[in-house]
């Protein structure tokens, strides 16, 4: 599917064309030549260190850390729209993949922003050097996520996972779940509860953990449906001890969240998303302009040609919406936050569309594994779910909308009564 370049920089449309053959030239030669690999069960086995490898030479996985560490920044007054361009080719290419790349680039910024200087010079080169150095962000807990998203602001409502200062050291007890790069990552940023007595918005605080703090332990790898090169974990935190300095944000890190990581985080999100509509789009046009049934063509049933139009409105929908809501983001438009919810909504109801008329369209041969159209699928059905649901999603924009009427949270019972 061709996409509109008109108004875009020269620097955006360059960009656009690396990654694109860097797409077609080594992803999916991978993705399409080892069909079994992202069904192996053994996430070690799994993990694509030679795709990563072949990123990190063209600069795809350093991407957010500093130029004076070797990494690749990219300019600030069109930081979300380069970022919206790669990850939708690198969603094209696989979406799992494009999600263990995505984390880097988001946490590498998340780490400029609040670790401090010492901190950055021991880590960003050691990223730098090792080219299967992932990071990951822990936030969400088995008894609390959506309510993070929204968040309910009351004390019962607080995060599980604590972290104490004792005797100079961060003390860290609880569990992370559904982390993304989470099996893999080698170094963490988490969020922990440091003040039981307030509500989670000013009482979470986040912290830099690397992999082999003692106390730490990837409990395991989560099988999912789709996205499966991402190698989502779970980690688990019993007397995890960290130096005091690794402290990078007190008791406001969750107010901080929405510009320090999720704002960009949900561009890139929505992005990679529309990589896989378009990838499902491309291998069904090709489909239904070689297949034969009744005599001609797929497309040339006009109930066929219906459907691929559809296909295409709801991309190029999204591709606007995208463009404008990160332009939106890179002037600093005061609205982008409720565009980029709004976009987050769109992006992944539409997709999924998508996907499903691409799974309909090539009739029982969209069920079997070794056409790959079923991965589209599966991998637009990972994304309702990230970064908060879309019934959150929509609450918070309704929310911000009408903030008098739709603006006071409950919380739970007890903390209505105060
Ligand atoms: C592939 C994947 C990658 C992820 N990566 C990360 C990561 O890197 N780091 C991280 O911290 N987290 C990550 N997550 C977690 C993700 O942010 C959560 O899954 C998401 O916030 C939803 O939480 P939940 O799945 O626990 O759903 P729940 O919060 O348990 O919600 C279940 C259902 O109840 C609804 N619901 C919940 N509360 C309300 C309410 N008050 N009103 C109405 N409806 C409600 C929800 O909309 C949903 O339909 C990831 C998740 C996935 C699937």
């Amino acid at each position: 599917m061709e996409f509109q370049t008109f108004g875009q920089p020269e620097e955006l449309l360059l960009m656009r064309q690396t990654c694109r053959d860097f797409v077609d030239d080594v992803i999916h030669p991978f993705v399409r030549g080892n069909p079994e690999r992202e069904w192996l069960f053994d996430p070690d086995k799994r993990f694509p260190l030679e795709l990563l490898e072949a990123a990190d030479k063209v600069g795809l996985r350093t991407i957010g850390v500093p130029e004076k560490f070797g990494g690749v920044m990219l300019d600030p007054e069109h930081e979300a729209q380069t970022l919206a361009i790669i990850s939708e080719e690198m969603g094209r290419g696989d979406s799992g993949f494009a999600d263990k790349l995505a984390q880097n680039w988001k946490i590498s910024r998340l780490l400029r922003l609040t670790v401090p200087d010492h901190l950055q010079e021991k880590w960003f080169p050691r990223l730098v050097e090792d080219p299967s150095f992932l990071l990951a962000h822990a936030l969400t807990e088995p008894r609390g996520a959506s309510d993070r998203w929204l968040p309910y602001n009351a004390p019962s409502a607080n995060m599980d996972t604590r972290a104490i200062l004792e005797n100079g050291q961060w003390v860290l007890n609880g569990r992370k779940h559904f982390i993304s790069n989470g099996f893999d990552a080698k170094l963490f940023v988490v969020y922990a509860n440091t003040n039981p007595e307030v509500g989670i918005l000013d009482g979470s605080s986040s912290f830099l953990v690397p992999r082999d703090t003692p106390g730490l332990t990837v409990a395991r790898c989560n099988e999912t449906m789709g996205g499966r090169y991402m190698n989502n974990g779970e980690i688990v935190f019993d007397d995890c001890m960290l130096p005091e300095d690794h402290l990078l944000i007190r008791d406001t890190a969750l107010q901080k969240k929405t510009d320090t990581y999720s704002n960009p985080g949900r561009i890139i999100q929505a992005a990679k998303n529309l990589g896989v509509g378009v990838a499902a789009f491309d291998d069904t046009a090709a489909y239904v302009q070689e297949y034969v049934q009744g005599g001609r063509p797929l497309i040339q049933h006009q109930a066929v040609a219906v459907r691929l139009a559809d296909m295409a409105i709801k991309l190029e929908s999204v591709r606007c919406f995208l463009r404008q809501t990160a332009q939106a983001l890179d002037a600093g438009v005061a609205e982008a936050g409720q565009m980029i919810t709004m976009l987050k909504v769109h992006a992944s109801e539409e997709v999924l569309k998508v996907c499903q008329q691409a799974m309909e369209l090539h009739g029982g041969a969209g069920t079997m594994l070794e056409m790959g159209i079923e991965k589209h699928f599966r991998d637009a059905a990972m994304f309702p779910h990230m970064d908060g649901t879309v019934d959150i999603s929509s609450f918070k924009i309704i929310k911000s909308m009408f903030p008098c009427t739709a603006g006071t949270y409950a919380g739970p019972e007890t903390d209505l009564k105060s």
